[in-house]
């Protein structure tokens, strides 16, 4: 299928690695071209090139997204973008009864003002010119809060609720907004968080690994491909009558049948 975007300008926040960069790949497949950025220069680059090598123009902007700065870097190199992917690292795992008030104040500004503020500088260009295509990465844990990852959850559950009638408006002028919950993806931070359990426990990687696939109904964990691939199609021309839609992708890991 032809997703219709090709010659779009996308930004797609957080993209050197992992979920971003599977959403890179797959909408550089379709022709559009692209504005990433991830702190580190280095792995950005690689990405880069990897991408200009599917055909599009590639951009790349070495900044931290969740500051001021960064978000201004972006917007300079992409001021008017059809597609936004709003993308950061997560708030860190921890116990509620240690969490700070600055820890709350860092998950809030990474996971939901960053992504409202970007969304804030784009979406009215987007009305205008009569598209655009926006979807945020958040995560399964909204809908089934995983514990430990309180942070997570609050922020990423504010802009959601921040976005909702946003994203109903702006489908009037063929302005999108979305949400995709992604349960357990094989990336370097899974396989981080994996690694750091498996020391903990004084067990092998494998187990942790072969005890995270048991608990997922698919029986494996999802792929950047896949990711890309469903985000890809949210951004495209025949998604427009989907907004303010949060869609799971998680292999069955949320038990409800809604
Ligand atoms: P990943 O493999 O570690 O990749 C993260 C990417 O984001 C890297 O390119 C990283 O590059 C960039 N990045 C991180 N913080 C950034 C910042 N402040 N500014 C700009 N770029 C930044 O992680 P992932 O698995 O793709 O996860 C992406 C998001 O999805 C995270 O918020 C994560 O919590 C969420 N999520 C992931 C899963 C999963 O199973 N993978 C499940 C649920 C939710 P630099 O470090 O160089 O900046």
């Amino acid at each position: 299928m032809d997703l219709g975007i090709r010659g779009k300008k996308a930004i797609v926040c957080a993209a050197s690695k992992g979920l971003g960069k599977g959403c890179a790949e797959a909408l550089a497949r379709e022709g559009v071209d692209l504005t990433i950025c991830a702190r580190g220069a280095d792995a950005l680059n690689a990405t880069a090139k990897e991408l200009q090598a599917l055909g599009v123009k590639v951009t790349a902007v070495a900044c931290d997204v969740t500051t001021p700065e960064g978000r201004a870097a972006l917007l300079a190199a992409c001021p008017a973008p059809d597609i936004l992917v709003n993308n950061a690292g997560g708030p860190p795992p921890g116990d509620f009864k240690n969490f700070s008030l600055d820890d709350w104040r860092q998950a809030v500004e990474g996971n939901m003002i960053s992504p409202i503020a970007l969304i804030q500088a784009t979406v009215y260009g987007m009305m205008e010119r009569g598209f655009g295509r926006i979807v945020n990465i958040t995560s399964a844990s909204i809908k089934n809060p995983i514990p430990s990852l309180e942070l997570s959850n609050g922020a990423r559950l504010g802009l959601t609720g921040a976005i909702a009638i946003l994203a109903r408006k702006a489908s009037r002028n063929n302005v999108t907004i979305n949400g995709i919950l992604p349960g357990p993806f094989d990336t370097d931070r899974l396989r981080g968080t994996t690694e750091k359990l498996a020391k903990s426990r004084g067990v092998p990687i494998a187990d942790i690994e072969a005890e995270r696939k048991a608990g997922v109904p698919a029986g494996r964990f999802g792929t950047t491909h896949e990711f890309g691939a469903t985000v890809a199609f949210l951004c495209s021309a025949h998604a427009g009558f989907i907004t303010g839609q949060n869609l799971c992708i998680d292999g069955g890991g949320y038990p409800g049948p809604l």
